[in-house]
């Protein structure tokens, strides 16, 4: 591993780059790598790169397995200039995240602390999720041959552990306080040498760096005023800052963005603190939304968020269910159909321009996080029909009613 440090992002106090527990003995808040201040985009065609390889000098590892990785990352990013217009604003990008190895940004996590726990000789792994990042750290510890569980609450349906028991992990119902699970996993993983992947744990963080490096190259380093993210746990925002701050820091881009965290107003602990000025996050009671991915009542990431939109400017915004919903629908007219979460951003977007917070001058990147097929429950909540012809009515079928 290359000589670099973990900094506490609560106290500041200072780590070894090898440490795998997530947070500060102190404070308890995350550790986060310290900010690479030299380095550059490796030279050639991305075609034949992994994120790992394409911005190794912006990773600690000195070797890189590429057998880790199942090319994951390089997402397009795709503009939508009729949904820009229609709001009043100069751009708008949505980066199409859900066109990664398990259909989520979690396999850039996932793939860089698969290689952070193969460079310290780990053998095991594993992840406390019934969503996205269970699916993702299923599918990468299996395929690197490592032991891998996934710890899921007990009352969790068998449909939704399907796509997660597929890749052939450890699967494992806990019957439990589920709030305490993300804890209690980090204690079972130093008794028993399991590295645990969860929402934000340090590489996690790291990986989702790659998704800001590509919307710079992608958008010809022009980069966008604001950029967008559904939050939850707070693991991606913080990764995504990192990633402007680290090019800026080397000088492959002249500014960062600023962050705009949006949240369900079901479930918005990160909102409730901004709004209150307040820089520690309070548990919410009752969570309920339709975004599930971003239900998280109490966020270990929260302060750091709160943190992180202090130094960079930027705002926080929730939004209901009901607006989550027509947010979907339009995406999916536009081609990008994401989950109920992945459209939070687009909703935020639409509130804050109506707001007067952004002006028809700017230009903004909106995360879609995850992909529409992976919670189909959401149909329901559309008024989704086809219509009914005769094969012989069929052409005047058409001329009279389109
Ligand atoms: C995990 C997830 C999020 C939230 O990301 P955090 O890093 O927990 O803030 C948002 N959307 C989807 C689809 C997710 O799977
Ligand atoms: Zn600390």
């Amino acid at each position: 591993m290359k000589d670099l440090k973990l900094i506490c992002t609560g106290c500041g106090k200072e780590y070894s780059v090898e440490r795998v527990d997530p947070r500060c003995d102190d404070c308890n808040e995350p550790l986060e790598m310290e900010l690479i201040k030299k380095g550059k985009i490796k030279e050639g065609n991305p075609l034949q790169h992994t994120i790992l390889e394409r911005y190794a000098d912006f990773f600690p590892f000195k070797e890189i397995r590429r057998d880790l990785s199942l090319n994951e990352g390089f997402t397009p990013t795709v503009s939508i200039p009729r949904i820009a217009k229609r709001i009043g604003l100069k751009n708008l990008y949505f980066k199409n995240e859900s066109q990664n190895p398990t259909w989520s940004f979690k396999d850039r996590g996932t793939v860089v602390a698969i290689q952070h726990a193969h460079s310290l000789g780990f053998k095991k792994v594993g992840a406390v999720s019934t969503g996205n990042m269970a699916v993702s750290v299923a599918a990468y510890g299996k395929r690197a041959g490592f032991e891998t569980f996934i710890f899921v609450g007990k009352n969790i349906p068998q449909e939704k552990l399907n796509p997660i028991a597929i890749y052939g992990a450890n699967l494992i119902k806990v019957d439990g306080d589920y709030g305490k699970l993300y804890y209690e996993s980090l204690e079972i993983g130093r008794k028993q040498g399991i590295y645990f992947i969860n929402s934000d744990v340090t590489y996690r963080v790291e990986g989702y760096k790659t998704a800001a490096f590509e919307m710079c190259e992608q958008l010809n380093f022009n980069i966008p005023d604001y950029v967008v993210v559904p939050t939850s746990a707070g693991g991606n925002v913080r990764g995504i800052y990192k990633g402007f701050k680290e090019f800026k820091e080397v000088g492959i881009i002249d500014r960062i963005p600023k962050i705009i965290v949006a949240q369900a107003a079901g479930c918005s602990p990160i909102f409730n603190a901004f709004e209150k000025g307040s820089m520690k996050i309070e548990r919410v009671q009752n969570p309920e939304t339709i975004a599930h991915g971003i239900e998280n009542p109490f966020p270990p990431s929260g302060n750091a968020v709160l943190k992180m939109l202090k130094e960079n400017g930027g705002t926080c915004v929730a939004v209901s269910d009901e607006e989550i919903i027509i947010a979907q629908k339009e995406m999916a007219e536009k081609g990008v159909f994401g989950q109920p979460e992945s459209c939070v951003p687009l909703a935020a977007v639409k509130k804050l321009r109506q707001q007067g917070y952004l002006t028809e001058e700017d230009s903004i990147a909106c995360i879609v996080t995850g992909s529409g097929l992976k919670y189909t429950a959401a149909f329901e909540k559309h008024n989704l029909n086809a219509h009914l012809c005769k094969l012989e009515e069929l052409d005047s079928f058409i001329k009279d009613n389109f």
